[in-house]
């Protein structure tokens, strides 16, 4: 599963110290989520992620990236153990990772 940390952070909407939860892809930073007021901030770190499980895998990004996009489900069937060995685990990071890309920053 895809890592959260909690952490107190400044919300600009709350304009104020609130408890915040971070969620982790890997060692990525990918969503922040004020649970007070529910702001939520996503980045889109495709690129960087698959760069980062690509240092893992000693594969190109870009290959990686082609397999992916035509085989999601099976992506994670295809990397080498060291990185597959929880493939459910890499899946719920490439389930965020994607879905915080697809999603536009609503910051108001
Ligand atoms: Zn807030």
């Amino acid at each position: 599963m895809s890592k959260i940390e909690n952490a107190d952070l400044v919300c600009s909407r709350c304009g104020d110290e609130t408890p915040h939860e971070l969620a982790y892809a890997g060692r990525l930073l990918v969503k922040i989520t004020c649970t007070r007021c529910g702001k939520t901030i996503e980045r889109d770190l495709r690129s960087e992620y698959l760069a980062d499980l690509s240092h893992r895998v000693a594969t190109k990004p870009r290959r990686m990236l082609r397999r992916l996009s035509r085989h999601p489900l099976t992506f994670a069937g295809t990397l080498p153990k060291s990185v597959s060995a929880k493939p459910m685990e890499l899946l719920s990071d490439l389930k965020l990772v994607w879905s915080a890309a697809r999603t536009p920053s609503h910051d108001d």
